[in-house]
């Protein structure tokens, strides 16, 4: 395989949870004002990319579906070393739930054409679903594997471990494969200067960068859009509640050391009428 191993990693851009800016009274996040970041999860993605570039050779394509101001994490991407960036942005798509987002992934990846391996999150911050990679990879037939913490490819052969209930398991599957990483995998590594510097200058050439940072939409990709946005998601959301509502409140007992604090909680529950075995019940 002289020219390596074509790479697809999925980045998805969220809201930031470290910043209040964005939120609603009620507890609902209003996208258009939130502060956004790229999903942290989509990091270990990333750097799994660029290992197997590293070992093996080839090109990497990041991928984001979202509005026009998600193109920032593909440039944040490039700034790591990724070496293109494609934008799936079209307004059909607005309120796609994951069956419609993984079929337009699963357009733009098909589209793009002699994939090798696609790396994906475990989850996002804001969807939480970790439903999109094995739903991409089985519209695609590929072999997935999910909560992948290592693997080494020899040839078209990757052998990699997955966290499952009290361990580790061992798998051996055959390119091309898609891959969701644990967050307990490999952290993302520092940005290289070398990189940044070769993005700034690509970025004072508005065409240079759009030749490795693309947006494009539907039509470019022959999707149907039919099976995305409203009409093509299943999924209803019933209610949705700020947490808390339900009832039971929270409060934190802060002391000098830990057993201070577990004194002033026993008294907090002596006064209560409360003891510890009425807790432990
Ligand atoms: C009824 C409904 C309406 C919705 N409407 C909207 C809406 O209008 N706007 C909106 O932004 N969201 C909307 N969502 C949320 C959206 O469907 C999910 O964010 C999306 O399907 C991905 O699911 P997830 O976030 O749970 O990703 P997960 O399955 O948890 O993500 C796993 C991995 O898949 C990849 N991935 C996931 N999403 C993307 C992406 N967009 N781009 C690139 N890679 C990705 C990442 O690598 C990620 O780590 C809606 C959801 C529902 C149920």
């Amino acid at each position: 395989m002289s020219d390596g191993l074509k790479i697809v990693v999925l980045i998805k851009q969220v809201p930031d949870t470290s910043s209040a800016a964005g939120v609603n009274p009620d507890g609902t996040v209003d996208r258009a004002r939130a502060k956004k970041m790229m999903n942290p999860f989509d990091k270990f993605a990333l750097q799994k990319a660029l290992e197997s570039r590293r070992d093996h050779g080839g090109e990497i394509v990041a991928i984001s579906m979202g509005p026009p101001p998600a193109i920032e994490v593909l440039n944040e991407a490039l700034e790591y070393g990724a070496d293109k960036g494609y934008l799936l942005s079209d307004r059909r798509l607005a309120a796609s739930d994951t069956l419609a987002t993984a079929y337009a992934l699963f357009k733009t990846i098909e589209w793009i054409g002699g994939v090798d391996l696609v790396f994906t999150g475990l989850q996002t911050t804001d969807g939480d679903t970790a439903q999109t990679g094995p739903q991409i990879a089985e519209r695609m037939g590929l072999a997935q594997v999910t909560y992948t913490e290592t693997m080494k490819i020899t040839g078209r052969t990757i052998r990699a471990s997955r966290i499952i209930d009290g361990g580790l398991q061992h798998v051996e599957l055959q390119m091309p494969a898609l891959i969701t990483v644990a967050n307990s995998a490999s952290k993302l590594e520092y940005k290289t200067f070398a990189n940044v510097y070769k993005f700034k200058e690509l970025a004072r050439d508005p065409k240079a960068l759009e030749g490795r940072v693309r947006a494009i939409d539907l039509d470019v990709i022959g999707a149907n859009a039919a099976r995305v946005g409203l009409v093509g998601s299943p999924t209803v959301v019933g209610k949705t509640w700020k947490l808390g509502e339900k009832g039971g409140t929270c409060k934190i007992f802060k002391g000098d050391a830990p057993a201070h604090e577990a004194q002033l909680l026993a008294g907090a529950l002596a006064a209560d009428g409360q003891g510890m075995e009425e807790l432990l019940k």
